[in-house]
């Protein structure tokens, strides 16, 4: 810490550890790049940093979405890490099998949860932003997965239908789908995700769901 160098040694301690406290609070709802000193497990980071082997598909950051409006910056996927620790995991178990996880979304600001609320106010597909999502929480991820190819898996519906067809539920597709589905669902349970009964795709940490609601904007550089 560059303050220590201006304090005699015998305060330098103390005051390091002041201050490593107050920054470690901090960086609780800021964005952080990996750093080698220990951070807490709930802070925002960029799943880039700690992994190559994802592809990205974030829809929110195009028009390809059913908002029709390009509304993240710039196509990164930010989680809280202990969300990005669980995905990696995830993601080594489906690379054995020869798939990836592909993203469509991560972390979600709340400002962007209102605008989805407003054109479909059903919380069987959106949360209610007065509540808060766990995408608001940085603990929910929007996933489908790829084969060795790259070619994406059948899941019976794109991303982001809202319809009964993308619902764990609904038994009305071939087995390859269902075999699909339930593939997907197996391997993020296993790795500390529930699953959400209406949309396929979306998974969260289970122990992310009392994290707080986060209203950030991340850093496009
Ligand atoms: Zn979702």
């Amino acid at each position: 810490m560059k303050i220590n160098l201006l304090i005699p040694t015998q305060f330098s301690f103390i005051f390091g550890f002041f201050f490593s406290v107050i920054s470690m609070n901090a960086q609780n709802e800021t964005y952080s790049s990996p750093v080698k000193q220990e951070i807490a497990d709930t802070t925002f980071v960029n799943l880039k940093d700690y992994s190559k082997d994802f592809i990205y598909d974030m829809k929110y950051a195009t028009e390809d979405n059913f908002l029709k409006a390009k509304v993240y910056d710039c196509a990164e996927c930010v989680l809280r890490l202990k969300t990005v620790q669980a995905l990696i995991a995830a993601n080594k178990d489906f690379m054995k099998k020869g798939y990836k996880i592909k993203l469509y979304d991560c972390y979600r600001p709340l400002f962007i949860q209102k605008r989805m609320w407003e054109i479909v106010s059903n919380p069987e597909y959106v949360a209610d932003p007065k509540k808060g999502s766990i995408h608001n929480r940085g603990g929910a991820v929007d996933i489908s997965i790829v084969d060795a190819n790259g070619k994406e898996v059948d899941m019976g519906t794109p991303f982001d239908f809202f319809g009964i067809k993308a619902s764990h539920n609904y038994t009305k597709l071939s087995g390859k789908i269902k075999s699909n589905r339930a593939y997907l669902k197996k391997v993020m349970i296993a790795n500390g995700f529930n699953s959400f009964d209406s949309e396929w795709w979306h998974y969260n940490l289970k122990t992310g769901l009392k994290d707080k609601v986060s209203n950030q904007k991340w850093d496009c550089e």
